[in-house]
């Protein structure tokens, strides 16, 4: 079975713009990581996992 990373959409919980990350491959979920919003760079948290063999991506603010 290939595993590759997918890209995921993910909104960002400050300012709610959507932009795609490059996300972990399926093998490495779930996962959590820190990241800085693309747009209004404020830090967040998404948390990946598998649905079926779909890598989804969920944001929580960081405060
Ligand atoms: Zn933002």
């Amino acid at each position: 079975m290939m595993q590759f990373s997918q890209n995921c959409l993910v909104t960002c919980p400050s300012c709610f713009e959507t932009f795609s990350v490059s996300g972990p491959s399926p093998s490495e979920t779930p996962t959590e990581w820190d990241y800085d919003c693309e747009v209004c760079c404020r830090p967040m948290t998404i948390q990946f996992y598998l649905d079926e063999d779909t890598v989804v991506a969920e944001t929580h603010s960081d405060q």
